[in-house]
């Protein structure tokens, strides 16, 4: 069993961290920030203060996919997280009945647990110690430490205060804005390769609580598209959820978003969501733009930058949040490391390296591709929408996706194969490899209304805000 130094307590840092340490590893978490989660759920959301995280406050929503992850290999934080608040629903389940049909067996793998991040990221933090794993918060790292070779091996970190800390494998799950590179650099490892592009997205968000003690009734999937926006309502712990407004970071005329009343104006104007917006406001309206896509190689050309240190989560893969994809996609590659360091001794450092670059190769970049490609075209269509021409790419499969949106309207079989897409429990290509679903899909044809929800067109949008 090795000793492993985890950069970072998000929730990559602390699910890869519980993972391993139920493996026997000893486990070590560095955290920049001091302080350790509240111990009553309402104070992580109102005190807990998490500077290291920009996003902290910002919606989350945790999908099927993270949860079916979650409850198969650590079960033991479902009890912590339910008695957190966090909320068990079923995705689909929340559709309309008239859409999605009688529920059948199967239909749990869209059940997931969700909380605001704070609350959750407490219940996970005390998971990962009760699991045996140590986390020293008020620790940054300012470097690594390496024993000379051609690939130069970590063997540790530096910290502020000077110290070296030794471990058999340091895991970067520093976040988006982790300082790899630079300490590789310094140590004299050839640069991992990033590929990197603003998302192009901005986020109008607020929070609200119940005044009645329900959570509003989902009429439609949690991320809907309309002209030149797109809303996205995700439940929440107890009786709290959060509603965004996302659009192009560059529509300057949408930027009155940014104002209350003028949000709230708008989103009157949505009637399958409008109702989300009647609670008590618990933030302002937070916005957040700048957001990279990053996908960071730490093997090069075929050989790793260095051994002794891999990147989880999004120090390494990085994506647009209106999907909600980054818990899901941290969480999965961290079962990956644990899976490798069950049949790979981490003393083959050149071994462990590769291996690690193959597995997320093969699972992780394909996720990241995926959810790239439909941000772009997300943007491009929003982008049309405000320079007043339609969106035609010649990417069939944009057309495709469109039409499978159209049809899951009314056909409970599409629905399920939209939802299990959104819920990230299946990738578009295995989904249309299911027969019933090429089936329904030709017989609804591949042309399909540009926005088919009620709501406002950008005009009126534009009217409403002023
Ligand atoms: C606006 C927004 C909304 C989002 N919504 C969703 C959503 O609905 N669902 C979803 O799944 N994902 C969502 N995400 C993505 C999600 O927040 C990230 O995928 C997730 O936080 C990644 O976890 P992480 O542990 O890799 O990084 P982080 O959570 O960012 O954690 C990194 C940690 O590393 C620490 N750290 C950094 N540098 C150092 C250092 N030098 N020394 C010591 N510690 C250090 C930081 O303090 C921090 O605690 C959203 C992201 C944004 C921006």
């Amino acid at each position: 069993m090795a000793h492993i130094l985890i950069l970072g307590a998000g929730l990559a840092g602390l699910t890869t961290g519980t993972m391993l340490a139920r493996d026997g590893h000893r486990v070590t978490v560095l955290e920049r920030d001091l302080a350790g989660p509240p111990e009553r759920a309402e104070e992580a959301w109102t005190a807990w203060e998490r500077r290291g995280v920009n996003q902290f406050r910002l919606p989350h929503m945790m999908l099927p996919r993270w949860w079916s992850v979650l409850r198969t290999e650590l079960p033991e934080v479902r009890d912590p997280l339910l008695a957190a608040g966090a909320r068990r629903l079923n995705v689909l389940a929340e559709l309309p009945e008239a859409r999605r049909g009688a529920l059948r067996a199967e239909d749990d793998r869209f059940e997931t647990v969700t909380a605001r991040r704070p609350v959750l990221e407490a219940a996970l933090a005390r998971a990962a110690e009760a699991a045996g794993v140590t986390i020293r918060r008020g620790v940054t790292v300012t470097g690594v430490t390496t024993e000379p070779a051609q690939v130069p091996h970590v063997t540790g970190v530096l910290t502020a205060d000077g110290r070296a800390v030794h471990a058999d494998l340091v895991v970067d799950c520093g976040g988006r804005r982790s300082a790899l590179p630079a300490w590789l650099r310094a140590a004299g490892a050839r640069p991992p390769l990033d590929e990197r592009a603003d998302s192009g997205f901005v986020y109008y968000g607020r929070h609200f609580r119940s005044r009645t003690g329900e959570q509003p009734a989902a009429l439609m999937n949690y991320l809907q598209n309309y002209d030149s926006v797109s809303i996205i309502t995700l439940p929440s712990d107890g009786s709290t959820w959060s509603l965004v407004i996302t659009t192009s970071a560059r529509d300057k005329k949408l930027r009155a978003l940014r104002d209350p009343d003028r949000w709230h104006a708008a989103l009157a104007g949505y009637p399958l969501v409008a109702h989300w917006a009647d609670g008590e406001p618990i933030s302002g309206v937070d916005v957040m733009a700048g957001i990279e896509d990053r996908y960071r190689h730490l093997v090069v050309d075929g050989t790793p930058v260095a051994t002794g240190v891999v990147a989880v989560g999004d120090s390494c893969a990085a994506t647009n949040p209106s999907v909600g994809r980054g818990a899901s996609m941290a969480i999965v590659q961290g079962r990956l490391l644990r899976d490798l360091l069950r049949e790979t001794d981490p003393q083959d450092h050149d071994k462990l390296a590769r291996r690690f670059g193959e597995d997320t190769a093969k699972v992780i970049e394909p996720m990241y591709q995926t959810t790239l490609w439909g941000d772009r075209h997300r943007l491009a269509e929003i982008e049309a929408d405000a320079a007043g021409h339609p969106y035609h790419p010649d990417d069939l499969r944009w057309h495709v996706a469109k039409a499978m949106f159209a049809a899951s309207l009314t056909d409970p079989e599409l629905a399920r194969a939209y939802t299990s897409i959104a819920a990230f429990i299946a990738a578009p290509s295995e989904v249309m490899a299911i027969p019933a679903v090429r089936e329904r899909m030709a017989a609804f044809g591949a042309e399909a209304p540009r926005y088919p929800l009620p709501g406002l067109s950008r005009a009126e949008l534009l009217e409403r805000i002023g």
